[in-house]
């Protein structure tokens, strides 16, 4: 099969106009890959959707191409985002795939180095801003309300409206809904997408939503003034999806918990090292999740049997974080003898 711009494979579920331009890098068909490690460890077949295979390496792309071919068919010249990263990677790509100018506004110092490269590489003008991601959203929101600006963060219903279609890959995929999802939580956009796809297909499986504990104002129930956490992706405060996300997950009879970095960290490694499969910190969230905290179900509820975790993004995005940790390389000399000693020791 070759390979297909996401809003043609899902287009009579999604809000686009006849006359837009689909502008796409061909995002999603991501792979939905078994975890025999983790399933062991759970006691449940626990299955990875894999987003970092996206085109910038992130589920955000998903909801790009929507956002950019709606903002294209209405005559934006022009598209702005606050982010964490990963938003600021999936737009400027977007723009630059659309012809349109592209400006990201980011935390200073708090962005993953490989989101940083792929801005600047896209030629997007990127904002170092002097504060945190919840200051840098507020900022975007009055700017594209004062100028004929395209907003694309996840406040935008077209992100929502393009995320929600890997709900519907891994139905296509099982030939049913898993019977629960876990899911690391930050602006709470994607959570609220994943719910809309499966309730759009009817499904219901429960909901594990995971933030870091440095910045879990979802489980605290108030907003976090300065959020911290290693899992940069995820460093908000004030999730602007709030509710919605609330309302998800309460309704699938699921639960919003908080991981430590630790804890993050540990699966972040353990998926690299016995599953293959290289995420960024953020994204093993959902796997620090199920270890931690189990599959807890209401009373009379059934344990679920299959469990998508969502690796939201790419290891390759912050390879500080994976070298900070890394056993050192071994320098050799260039002589069999020495490697043999070396690589058989
Ligand atoms: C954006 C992002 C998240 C958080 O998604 P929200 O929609 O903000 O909850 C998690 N992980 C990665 C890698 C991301 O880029």
């Amino acid at each position: 099969m070759s390979p297909v711009p996401l809003i043609e494979r899902y287009r009579d579920a999604l809000p686009l106009e006849p006359d837009d331009p689909v502008i796409s890098l061909n995002e999603g068909s991501t792979p939905l890959i078994e975890a025999p490690v983790i399933s062991e460890m759970v006691g449940a077949r626990v299955l990875l959707k894999f987003e970092g295979a996206n085109p910038t390496g992130s589920f955000k792309d998903r909801g790009m191409t929507v956002a950019v071919s709606r903002a294209a068919g209405r005559g934006a010249e022009a598209v702005i985002c606050a982010s964490t990263g990963n938003t600021a990677a999936s737009a400027a790509a977007y723009a630059a795939r659309a012809g349109v100018r592209g400006a990201v506004i980011v935390p200073e110092g708090k962005i993953a180095i490989g989101k940083l490269a792929q801005a600047l590489m896209h030629g997007a003008r990127v904002v170092a801003l002097r504060g945190n991601f919840d200051d840098a959203l507020r900022i975007v929101r009055e700017l594209a309300e004062r100028h004929p600006i395209e907003l694309v963060n996840s406040v935008n219903p077209y992100r929502i409206e393009g995320q929600k279609t890997a709900a519907f890959e891994v139905i296509d995929e099982l030939g049913e809904a898993p019977d629960a999802l876990a899911i690391p939580v930050g602006n709470a956009g994607n959570v609220t997408a994943w719910n809309r796809g499966f309730t759009e297909r009817g499904a219901r499986p429960i909901l594990y939503g995971f933030q870091a504990e440095g910045a879990a104002p979802l489980v605290a129930g108030h907003p976090i003034p300065n959020p911290e956490t290693v899992a940069s992706a995820i460093r908000i405060g004030n999730p602007a999806r709030w509710e919605e996300a609330m309302d998800a997950i309460t309704s699938s009879r699921g639960r919003v918990a908080a991981v430590s970095d630790e804890r993050i960290l540990a699966a972040y490694h353990l998926l690299a090292e016995r599953e293959g499969v290289f995420c960024e910190p953020a994204s093993a969230a959902s796997v620090a999740g199920i270890l931690e905290h189990g599959l807890p179900v209401a009373e009379g509820q059934d344990p679920p049997e299959t469990v998508v975790c969502v690796l939201t993004g790419h290891g390759l995005k912050d390879p500080d974080t994976a070298l900070g940790k890394a056993p050192a390389v071994i320098p050799c000399d260039a002589e069999l003898a020495a490697v043999e000693r070396v690589v058989f020791d």
